[in-house]
């Protein structure tokens, strides 16, 4: 633990936002002292691990990456977090991240753009970009980002490691900090599909404290070694052939269809919605639920409070001042596409467009087991793009988007391209997800 705590110290790719030694100290000798006394220890006992710095561990700052919540202290621990502590990993980190979930770069965050683990001149994507780097430069074990639409598989997908967004509702919500809250979902990153099984398995399950929750069955190592259910898979065909894919990205992915093919498994080419549509319908939404999300934060309760002339007042300088551009940006865009004389036209129209998407893929998945698919059209772009241009950010987004509003179980896996595939089965199948995962190695 000392070691990674050292390796961590020094920040070098700016993933850390709180180091937490003390914490991460004091339960490495409680279970130093259980392998002294001869006790046996459990598979997570003595495991480090990271947090995406918008989780609540009691007594810890929990900033969001925001000026906001610089100072904030959680008051309590998330329970997807509280699970991993029973077990007895080791928590050494709150990890960089895109300031409240907004952003595809992890750029977005006052505690200094994240660099990629691979090329410390581009990004390291986002959200979850500190908990990716962790992980790739094996600071950590295993780290916990979430993902609202993409923010796990798309930092995994740059980083070159394996990234989990499970069927929503698998793992409590419950102290993972509200961005969209119809999408958002706890996700492991992680160096091999058995480790993101075995904390997918700890963390999951209903929790009273989180009504989207639902009870799952644990996900076995037996399960993962068959074929079992995979006859065939799915690719959208208008994700590879269009004008904005990486030419390379585009090759290498087909090159994994052949490969795939000639492994016995039949592939069909399936019809999807277009980048533009699945972009601004999901931005439609999640700028509207993180607009009424974030409105609670206006410091009279929790954040950094800016005394004014009177209450209003107050409000408007401590939310102005401490928000980043992109969050105002998006809470402007929120409360405008909630407004009257426009939800109808674009925020209802949003919802209706969600549920056409999901219609969709249950049709998809009665004619195939997997959908596959790059995990973003582009390469990691350099340091202070994105900042420069949201509108091609948000694009980066495009790959990923669609199966977040379908709520679908989905696993950046580092292979195939250079930013990795993304696997993808029907709700409640993440067993399949991993096995195919395990299949393709
Ligand atoms: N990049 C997407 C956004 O900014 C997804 C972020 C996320 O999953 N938290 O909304």
């Amino acid at each position: 633990i000392q070691e990674k705590l050292d390796l961590l110290k020094p920040n070098t790719y700016h993933s850390v936002n709180t180091l937490l030694d003390d914490l991460a100290l004091e339960l490495a000798a409680k279970v130093d002292a259980k392998i002294t006394k001869g006790e046996s220890i459990g598979l997570l006992e003595g495991i480090p691990f990271g947090i995406k710095d918008v989780y609540m561990v009691q007594g810890t700052p929990t900033t969001a990456s925001s000026d906001l919540l610089k100072n904030y202290k959680s008051a309590y621990t998330a329970t997807a977090i509280q699970k991993l502590l029973d077990a007895g990993a080791i928590p050494l980190v709150k990890e960089n991240c895109d300031s409240f979930g907004h952003g595809s770069s992890s750029e977005n965050t006052i505690f200094g753009a994240v660099k990629n683990a691979i090329n410390p001149d581009l990004v390291a994507g986002g959200s979850s970009g500190g908990s990716a780097v962790n992980v790739a430069k094996e600071y950590t074990i295993f780290s916990i980002g979430g993902d609202t639409g993409g923010s796990v598989r798309q930092p995994a997908g740059y980083n070159h490691v394996y990234g989990l967004k499970p069927t929503y509702g698998r793992i409590s919500r419950y102290g993972l900090m509200a961005y969209a809250s119809s999408t958002d979902c706890v996700g492991p990153i992680a160096k091999s599909i058995e480790d993101i099984r075995i904390v997918l398995n700890v963390m999951s399950g209903k929790d009273a404290k989180d009504q989207t929750t639902y009870a799952s069955s644990e996900i076995s190592k037996a399960s993962l070694n068959t074929s079992n259910g995979i006859k065939t898979v799915g690719y959208f065909k208008n994700f590879i052939e269009n004008d904005a894919i990486d030419r390379k990205i585009k090759e290498d992915f087909l090159a994994a269809i052949e490969k795939i093919k000639s492994k016995g498994i039949a592939v069909k080419e399936l019809n999807f919605f277009e980048s533009e549509t699945l972009v601004s319908t999901y931005y439609t939404l999640a700028m509207a639920e993180t607009a009424s999300n974030l409105s609670r934060l206006d410091g009279t309760n929790y954040g950094n409070r800016i005394e004014s002339d009177n209450l209003k007042e107050t409000y408007a300088v401590t939310r102005s001042e401490n928000f980043s551009e992109e969050t105002k940006r998006r809470i402007v865009g929120g409360n405008q596409v909630l407004s009257q004389g426009f939800s109808d036209e674009i925020y209802l129209k949003g919802l209706a467009l969600r549920d056409t998407i999901s219609e969709n893929f249950k049709n998809d998945f009665e004619e195939v087991d997997i959908i596959l698919s790059p995990v973003t059209p582009n390469t990691p772009p350099k340091i202070g793009e994105s900042l420069k241009n949201p509108h091609a950010m948000y694009l980066s987004d495009a790959y990923t988007v669609g199966f977040s509003l379908g709520q679908l179980p989905t696993l950046t896996i580092p292979q195939g391209t250079e930013t990795g595939l993304q696997i993808t089965a029907a709700k409640n199948n993440d067993e399949l997800v991993l096995k195919f995962a395990n299949f393709l190695k």
